[in-house]
């Protein structure tokens, strides 16, 4: 509320000093100048982004943060009453819920088809992925070869039972994977690949990401899947123990001779009911600029959606890999057959 106040305040100023006349009711005003924002980003780096596209275009951001199933419940509460201008959010499964539920409403915009490729953003301009993220194997330098995990469909092998750190089957990340794996491999090979999975897991799942790579380091297994910024965030941590779990861990770019490693996005798309349609479109428009982008690699070690930005560190020391380009929305779309997929199979 404070920047919204104090921006206010400034436009008014600045609108005075060049003419009365363009002072407009304070309503107006209001909606030209802001834009409410529904976030389930909780990553302290975004306030760049915020800062950044107040500078440079005078809109300012009200921001409404809470968990995505939240945010989305809220949106269905509110109706057409919805101060909401935008939603953004992280895992396509998560936008494209508040997009089956109506919620968000299609644009268009060159800059955002041109910068942007197809298979990260909903077909309709519904949504649009910023930043993506690959979910990625982790093995134990010390205990397993690269090329004994070299797929997804590896991990189900009885060859690595009792070795396998995995998250719940309620974390979105794995619901979007375990979609994949289903758009792949097919319905009845998804499933024996989930019964695989919870045969072969080192201990009943607990923790997210982070903790998988922790408990690798530590010796509980020797393998576990995260998404890749888990471990970059550790590289780049202060903390020397969180610089000793990476240097025990090495990445592995899953199915590189074949589909691809599995990327998912960091995405967000207008409100249904959103009042500001352009404020909007203007900041989604500024997170693909090469300022915005850079800062989802170097804050969050996220990889840019866009082409040709250049990965800082520690991005640039995981190498290129080549990426599974099936549609997130397809993937976002199969989210309740993965779940009840991977419920039968046992996975807690
Ligand atoms: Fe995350």
């Amino acid at each position: 509320m404070a920047t919204s106040i104090a921006l206010n305040r400034r436009y008014l100023l600045a609108a005075g000093a060049a003419s009365a006349g363009l002072l407009a009711a304070p309503a107006i005003v209001r909606a030209a100048t802001e834009i409410n924002l529904y976030s389930s980003r909780h990553y302290d780096t975004d306030e760049t982004f915020y800062s950044n596209f107040t500078k440079q275009t005078g809109i300012g951001i009200n921001r409404i943060e809470a968990k995505a199933e939240e945010l989305i419940e809220r949106m269905k509460a509110e109706g057409a009453n919805s101060p909401a201008d935008m939603f953004i959010t992280v895992d396509a499964g998560n936008i494209e819920r508040a997009n089956s539920e109506g919620l968000l409403r299609p644009v268009t915009s060159e800059v955002l088809t041109k910068s942007i490729p197809a298979h990260l953003r909903h077909p309709d301009g519904s949504w649009f992925g910023f930043s993506k993220r690959a979910r990625v194997i982790i093995v134990a330098k010390d205990r397993m070869k690269p090329e004994e995990v070299a797929t997804y469909e590896s991990l189900a092998d009885e060859k690595i039972k009792g070795k396998l750190l995995i998250r719940s089957s309620g974390n979105i990340y794995n619901q979007s994977l375990m979609g994949s794996i289903i758009a792949a491999d097919g319905a009845e090979q998804a499933e024996a690949w989930a019964r695989g999975i919870v045969a072969n897991m080192a201990r009943a799942p607990k923790g997210g990401d982070t903790d998988q790579i922790r408990a690798v380091a530590a010796g509980e297994g020797d393998v576990c899947v995260s998404n890749s910024y888990y471990l970059g965030r550790l590289i780049n941590s202060p903390k020397p123990e969180d610089q000793e779990v990476a240097a025990k861990v090495q990445i592995v770019f899953p199915n590189q001779d074949g589909r691809g490693a599995h990327v998912n996005i960091s995405g967000g798309g207008v409100a249904k009911h959103a009042r500001n349609v352009d404020g909007a479109i203007k900041f989604m428009e500024y997170l693909v600029s090469e300022e915005a982008q850079m800062l989802f690699a170097a804050g969050n070690v996220e990889y840019p959606v866009v082409e040709g930005v250049k990965l800082p560190a520690p991005l640039d020391s995981f190498g290129s890999f080549k990426e599974d380009t099936l549609d997130a929305q397809k993937y976002a779309a199969l989210n309740a057959e993965a779940v009840q997929i991977m419920d039968r199979a046992g996975w807690k």
